[in-house]
């Protein structure tokens, strides 16, 4: 089993291309995705002690009714290690193995032994119970190491693993067609950003420079940046205003594909890129649901992440980065939007993955008219959360396909790093 866990955690490390990973990387690996993980779940670490020990509960429950005689080798966990004092010594191999298991299972995540404690001697679903335990200690673990490595005026690493915990999908769809399938480079583009490793190595020494708008960064390293720096994360060339139209290309306007695409398959009357539905104004809505009497005008938003305006209030509070986004999208379209009958819905998607709350309303809205039955109706649903998870998952990605962020010093990068669909090379270097 220790042989099986080493390599599934070699995997990642392998899709990074890295010899090693750094302690916050290795975490995420083994956690579940909706906590930020990549869902590996490892035998030893995750399974095998919990299942142990629960089956171990189970025995010393029932043997004293089924096998009286038997009862006296596997005694309750709680009396075999007692919360203080000296461990009894075991009376079989089996408590032996559990009260070791018991130990280094509390010694990772202490609530356990409150849980049993407080319950009876024997839980419903106790490995579930157990399990459950330790992978939220594991998740706190995570949050306490990226909370050491933030810079407190732009903790960018904790408001991208917050987002990053918004997109339980994309790792685990099935690939059945183009809109669940994931490039090579998007896919290791997309781990990389899910594991907060930097998107181009630079050392401290090196100069970052953005080969777009030439903002250099002002400190040595990244971190101790006053602002959206230009980093190693790819946090500045993701929301330079001189890349905003390979980002349109690259990211907003595949998310509007997707949505039209999911409001067709719906059967409703619908279009995209509609002009001249905002009364004296040049707005264009991205996806358009026709209801007769009035319409479902819709605005795709991307949240490039690592904002002075929105980052500490993300890190505390996820999802904030969205509604900060459709807040200032409601602002400039839903007055005018009612006072024509309309109604108005921002979607916003995070860089990390987590959607809006607008995307989940307009996702209803197909769900409900998509299908008959209440299973059909999730059918299309996981569905639309896979295809969803498509439309953003590569944009982290991109981070790789779009120039380096970080020019060293003279010379400039090498022309390799260009990778294909990045744009020419800026004119004046
Ligand atoms: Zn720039």
């Amino acid at each position: 089993m220790a042989k099986y866990d080493a390599a599934l955690l070699g995997l990642p490390r392998r899709f990074v291309r890295r010899l090693q990973l750094p302690g916050h990387a290795v975490g995420p690996i083994g956690l579940p995705l909706a906590a930020g993980g990549l869902g590996y779940r490892t035998c030893w670490r995750s399974t095998a002690d919990c299942a142990y020990l629960a089956a171990y509960m189970h025995t010393s429950h029932h043997f004293p009714k089924l096998f009286p005689h038997l009862a006296d080798r596997f005694p309750p966990i709680l009396d075999l290690v007692p919360a203080v004092g000296q461990p009894a010594l075991a009376p079989s191999k089996q408590a032996e193995f559990a009260s070791r298991e018991f130990v280094r299972i509390v010694s990772d995540a202490p609530l356990v032994r409150d849980r049993i404690e407080g319950s009876a001697s024997v839980m419903k679903h106790t490995q579930h119970v157990l399990s459950t335990i330790v992978s939220e200690a594991e998740a706190r673990r995570e949050v306490g190491l990226i909370n050491a490595m933030d810079n407190p005026r732009l903790p960018r690493h904790m408001e991208l693993y917050y987002s990053n915990c918004g997109d339980a999908t994309t790792l685990a769809m099935l690939p059945t067609d183009a809109t669940t399938t994931l490039s090579n480079p998007s896919f290791t583009g997309g781990i990389t950003r899910r594991l907060l490793l930097s998107t181009h190595q630079v050392s401290r020494s090196e100069r970052r420079r953005c080969l777009a708008c030439h903002k250099s960064s002002t400190r040595e390293h990244s971190v101790d940046e006053p602002g959206r720096s230009v980093n190693e994360f790819g946090d500045h060339i993701i929301g330079c205003k001189h890349m905003l139209p390979l980002r349109t290309k690259l990211w907003h306007d595949p998310l509007v594909h997707m949505w039209h695409q999911l409001a067709k398959m719906s059967g409703q009357s619908c279009g995209s890129e509609v002009t001249n539905l905002m009364v004296n104004s040049n707005k264009r809505a991205d996806v358009v649901l026709y209801k007769g009497l009035y319409s479902v005008l819709t605005d795709v938003r991307t949240i490039a992440g690592g904002d002075q305006r929105y980052c500490c209030a993300a890190a505390l509070s996820p999802g904030y980065g969205a509604a900060w986004g459709a807040a200032q999208k409601d602002a400039a379209w839903l007055a005018q939007a009612r006072s024509q009958g309309d109604t108005f819905i921002a979607l916003c998607h995070e860089a990390g993955g987590r959607a809006g709350r607008g995307c989940e309303i307009f996702l209803d809205q197909f769900c409900s008219v998509a299908a008959a039955s209440q299973s059909e109706r999730m059918a299309f649903r996981i569905y639309a959360f896979s295809a969803t998870a498509r439309g953003h998952f590569p944009r982290s990605g991109h981070a790789h396909q779009l120039p380096p962020g970080d020019a060293h010093g003279p010379g400039g990068p090498p022309e390799g790093l260009f990778a294909a669909g990045a744009p020419p090379r800026p004119r004046g270097r």
